[in-house]
């Protein structure tokens, strides 16, 4: 039997703790109800913002195939060491999908090379998320369209770079859109950002929304290439200065 993916869930945990609004939705964390709501068919580690190095220990991230990626409030409380080592995960294969407001974090931003900004407004209707590419594996199982009825407003245009895929995009009530699902590729890693998930609505509890996640964790893991790269005759060859011809 083959092994189950291992998933780091990270999530900074601030607002489930310190607003009541927030922890009726999620008592035990966004963490803690994704895992729940993923199910059983992946291993799972957490780490929060206020742990010794945000739980991302070395061994942690040697140790995971997709990285979850969500915060808010507390992007810049994450140290920038710990940015680098898991920049550095990626680009050594690991899948990473960031969440909602994680468009912000030090990490996404490093991994685009701009500056994550997009539209906003806070009058949280109702959005359409429609899959534009159905045969993609992250749109797998899902509808040509589907409904969250209550999350905030991101609109474009979404200051990110160019994606490899745009698998879903979104329209909300005010008339805007914006492209809710993209990858990239950085290095050997397979990155896709995910709008949904705003934290004062359940938004995780819904399955077309689980069901995307989950989708894009088989889409995203690791495939064991650090070997290979290792492997690589140019790995061990100095750079050489450049000369200058005559
Ligand atoms: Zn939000």
């Amino acid at each position: 039997m083959a092994s189950k993916i291992r998933v780091f869930i990270w999530n900074e945990f601030v607002h489930e703790r310190e607003d009541p609004k927030v922890k009726a939705v999620y008592p035990d964390g966004i963490h803690k109800a994704l895992a729940k709501n993923l199910g059983t068919d992946f291993d799972y580690r957490f780490g929060t913002v206020d742990e010794p190095e945000h739980g991302l220990t070395d061994a942690a991230l040697a140790a995971t195939d997709v990285m979850i990626w969500w915060g808010h409030m507390a992007h810049g409380r994450v140290a920038d060491a710990a940015v680098e080592k898991v920049h550095a995960r990626v680009l050594d294969g690991m899948g990473l999908i960031v969440l909602h407001s994680g468009h912000h974090s030090k990490l996404f931003r490093k991994l685009m090379g701009t500056s994550g900004n997009l539209r906003w407004r806070e009058d949280n209707g109702k959005s359409r998320l429609w899959a534009i590419e159905p045969s993609h594996p992250i749109a797998a199982g899902l509808p040509q369209q589907f409904v969250v009825p209550h999350e905030e407003m991101y609109g474009e245009r979404f200051d990110v770079a160019k994606p490899d895929d745009v698998v879903f995009i979104s329209w909300f009530e005010g008339g805007e859109v914006f492209r809710s699902g993209m990858t990239w590729t950085r290095g050997l890693g397979k990155v896709f950002y995910f709008q949904p998930g705003h934290e004062t609505y359940p938004t995780y509890h819904q399955k077309e929304v689980i069901q995307v996640i989950r989708n894009a964790i088989g889409w995203a893991k690791y495939q064991g290439a650090t070997d290979v790269m290792k492997g690589a005759p140019h790995a061990q060859v100095p750079m050489e200065p450049v000369r200058s011809a005559g």
